[in-house]
């Protein structure tokens, strides 16, 4: 008797962690669009969480080729097509896309103008190749702004026909949001029902982290601009997405003065007013577009930016280092427990881009 207590304790003890346990995580790293891409799913059995990886995989190596417009693919062979004054045929997710960017572009006033690229590429930042040490000239840069918007584009199906051949158009605002929305879909579609994507500090959740209980929301990081703190962490309730534009993803500096990456249509230049802005919404390509919008529209204009685009959760971190937020991210912003998250990003992580 005295045997046999201690066994079937055992036993029952054996049965108990044989129902709770998971199977452990699986991580996954993939380097694409100039970022590394993370995605750990968790309780899903191995060979689910694997063959939805490979899908994952075919699925980066597209996007890489077809929404970025200075190499081969569908994106490139738009804007060919545009500068020669024809009418293009895209895959139906481009063309949805574009169109999306398109709705975004108008509700922002323009702060969001996916028909920069001819800007970008005289500043050099569509890739670290181009990258240059001192900005182009006033005159370059004037020509460039002449450059229509992509509101000039007309998308009838998958055809395409632009009104001028003078635009280039540029993804880089929104197709990393687009592409974790189509991992996110993948995921899903695949049985997942747990798992965090990680696109170099810009996320999407898909149901809990597990903890007591397998019910914890994601916690993620927010990082801090100039770094290497955080500014904070925020829970992910399911499947919200979580996207920063910062000012130190790819820079240059002249006298002191930072030129990075997101530029003023209006003008052509750098934004000098702010060094980051997250924003939290429901999606990946929403909460990227709207990133890059409330990152342009300045201090003057963020919170009414934010308000048109449907986005109510932001954290704006100005060029002075101060902190400003809507209410709904002051909710949710837990500033104390920093150090408590899933996810840290701190700036130099990600390799751009
Ligand atoms: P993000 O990091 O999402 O803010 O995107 C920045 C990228 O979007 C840049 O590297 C450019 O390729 C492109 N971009 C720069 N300025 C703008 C803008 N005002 N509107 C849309 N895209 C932009
Ligand atoms: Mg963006």
């Amino acid at each position: 008797m005295q045997r046999t207590v201690p066994l079937s304790v055992a036993i029952i003890v054996m049965l108990l962690a044989g129902c709770s346990a998971e199977p452990p995580p699986q991580q996954s790293r993939i380097y694409s669009m100039g970022t590394w891409v993370d995605v750990s799913i968790r309780g899903a059995p191995a060979a689910t969480a694997e063959s939805a990886l490979d899908r994952v995989r075919t699925l980066l190596a597209s996007y890489e080729r077809d929404y970025y417009a200075w190499a081969p693919g569908q994106l490139a062979d738009l804007n060919a097509s545009i500068a020669n004054g024809e009418p293009a045929r895209v895959s139906t997710e481009l063309a949805a896309l574009i169109r999306e960017a398109q709705r975004l572009s108008a509700l922002s006033d323009g702060a969001f103008e996916p028909g920069l690229g001819a800007l970008v590429e005289l500043w050099g930042f569509q890739s670290p190749l181009a990258a240059r040490s001192s900005p182009p000239s006033q005159a370059e840069i004037d020509a460039r702004l002449a450059a229509a918007t992509i509101g000039a584009l007309d998308i009838s199906g998958t055809i395409i026909v632009s009104e001028t051949q003078n635009i280039l158009l540029d993804l880089g605002g929104i197709a990393k949001g687009a592409a974790v929305d189509a991992i996110v879909a993948t995921l899903l579609d695949a049985g997942i029902e747990h798992a965090l994507v990680n696109a170099g500090g810009d996320l999407r959740a898909v149901g809990r982290s597990g903890g007591a209980g397998g019910e914890r929301p994601w916690r993620v990081g927010i990082r801090h601009p100039r770094g290497p703190g955080l500014l904070g962490n925020i829970e992910l309730d399911r499947n919200e997405a979580a996207f920063t534009s910062g000012d130190y993803e790819r820079f240059f500096e002249v006298d002191g003065a930072r030129l990075h990456h997101i530029l003023d249509p209006a003008t052509g230049y750098p934004i000098s007013h702010t060094q980051a802005v997250t924003v939290i919404a429901a999606s990946g390509t929403l909460a990227d577009a709207a990133a890059t919008a409330v990152f342009v529209a300045g201090p003057e204009r963020w919170r009414a930016t934010a308000r048109a685009l449907g986005v109510d959760t932001v954290l704006r971190v100005d060029a002075d280092g101060s902190l400003e937020m809507t209410s709904s991210m002051r909710d949710r912003l837990n500033p104390a427990a920093a150090a408590d998250s899933d996810i840290i990003t701190p700036p130099g992580q990600d390799e751009s881009d």
